[in-house]
Order: C-alpha cells, then sequence, then structure tokens
C-alpha cells in the first residue's frame, strides 16, 4: 500500500511531544510522502529546520488568509518563499476566507489582492498552489482562472457540483480531508470528484475522523477505506491513483 498525505501542519505546537512517532506510525501505515504547509513565517522556518532533508515530509509555505492585513506578514512570507525555492514543494496554503472577512478580518478585496500576489509568485517560481477556501469557493476558483494558475491543489475543498466541475476541467487537484467520514459535505465533494485528479490529505492536527481527537497523517487509512467503498474501488487501487497523482502535482517522484 502506497498512501500520501497532501496536505496537513506537522510542525505546529500539537506534535511537540510527540512528532517522530506520529511520522512513524504514518509511515508503518504505508504513508510515503507527507506535504506539511506553514501559515505563519515562525512556523515555516520551524517546518524548514526539522524537515528539510527530510525523506518523507515535504514542506510548502503559505500564509493564514487571517494575516493578509498585515503587510509585515505579507512581506516575510513571500521573502520566505523566494529564500527557500529549492526546499519547497508548493506555495500554500493561501487563497481566501469569507468567515474570516465576517469576523472582522481582512476585506474581501484585500484577500483577493494578497491572494493575487502569491498566486503570481508560484507561476514566476514554477510551483503548484495549495489553496485555502473558506465560504468562497467560487471566488477561490474565479480568481486563480484569471490569473492562469495551471497546478493547483483544493485541500479540504467543499465546492459544489458544479465548482467541481469547474476544477476538474481545469486539471486542478482536489484534495479529500479525513473528516470525509463524518461530514456529508465532504462526503458529496469526494462522490463528485474523479478518481483521476483526487488526493488525500489529513489536514493534521485537525479534521480527525474523530473530532474530539488530534489528528494525524496515519488517518488517512480510515479515509481511504471510506473513500474507496464510496468510489466502489479497492483501496490498494484508489491508495496507487491518489498517490501518484499527488506525487504529480508536486513533482515528488524520486525517492521510493
Ligand atoms: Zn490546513
Amino acid at each position: 500500500m502506497r498512501l500520501f498525505d497532501a496536505h496537513c501542519h506537522l510542525e505546529e505546537e500539537a506534535f511537540d511531544e510527540d512528532r517522530e512517532e506520529v511520522i512513524s506510525r504514518a509511515i508503518k501505515s504505508g504513508i510515503i510522502g507527507i506535504v506539511t504547509s506553514p501559515i505563519y513565517p515562525e512556523d515555516a522556518e520551524k517546518a524548514l529546520s526539522l524537515f528539510r532533508d527530510h525523506q518523507v515530509v515535504k514542506v510548502s509555505i503559505g500564509l493564514d488568509v487571517a494575516e493578509y492585513g498585515e503587510d509585515d506578514e505579507v512581506e516575510k512570507t513571500i521573502q520566505l518563499i523566494l529564500d527557500n525555492v529549492d526546499d519547497i514543494v508548493a506555495v500554500g496554503e493561501v487563497g481566501l476566507d469569507y468567515r474570516v472577512a465576517s469576523r472582522g478580518g481582512p476585506d474581501k478585496d484585500r484577500q483577493k489582492e494578497v491572494f493575487r500576489r502569491f498566486i503570481r509568485l508560484a507561476k514566476e517560481l514554477d510551483k503548484p498552489l495549495v489553496i485555502h477556501s473558506l465560504w468562497a469557493q467560487r471566488p477561490v476558483l474565479r480568481v486563480l482562472d484569471e490569473e492562469g494558475a495551471s497546478r493547483v491543489v483544493l485541500h479540504a475543498f467543499g465546492g459544489k457540483p458544479d465548482d467541481i466541475k469547474f476544477a476538474v476541467e481545469r486539471g486542478w487537484v482536489i484534495s479529500i480531508p479525513t473528516n470525509v467520514v463524518r461530514s456529508e459535505n465532504i462526503r458529496r465533494v469526494a462522490e463528485c470528484t474523479p478518481v483521476e485528479v483526487m488526493v488525500l490529505e489529513s489536514d493534521s492536527p485537525v479534521l480527525a475522523p474523530n473530532p474530539r481527537e488530534r489528528n494525524e497523517p496515519a488517518n488517512i487509512r480510515v479515509s481511504l477505506t471510506y473513500i474507496s467503498k464510496l468510489k466502489g474501488y479497492c483501496p490498494e487501487d484508489l491508495a496507487s491513483i491518489t498517490t501518484d497523482n499527488a506525487r504529480k502535482v508536486y513533482e515528488l517522484w524520486d525517492p521510493v
């Protein structure tokens, strides 16, 4: 079995006590690759120092949408991406979050302005984008399309069938999180997503199959079993397909 966790946050404090054990459990359950996506500059530095030459864990650098109003944080993040371009596999997670806007965070226009900067940067550097979209699936797709983004991972995507179709037509990848086992909305996304553009993610430490537990990459096994049944695939086949999709979008063909 070859599995890939296309998105999580292993540098977070939640893993400070037992990070190595979490990674060994992931490897034991068949995971051959993990992309961790720090969303604050200090976490990006931590992730790079932990995983710069790691065999299994790869780093992508992004910024929490709630920070898009802070020029300092935006500039620091861009600089970190530029300084570490050879050590990262993607730009993100970046995107739009209209729930944050509705709660006094950066407004929609400001969010779009910063999001566009990250999309252009990823294009310049020829890196894929890991995309966050909350209450803003359609606006995210529109901005990505206007900017001509081509390599895209829509992380924990909660869009409607039309949105999924829009993404699939552009060859963008849809990442199904482990809470698919308990979220009706995510289950619908999994149903509508062709396996040719599907990857699996844990989004650890959040979105666990059991909402009372800390999530970890090994739980991809749980969502794999669930999605295999949903799509009528044998788990080994779905594991290979989604793993190859992830390795392709992140250009991680080398080890294993
Ligand atoms: Zn995340």
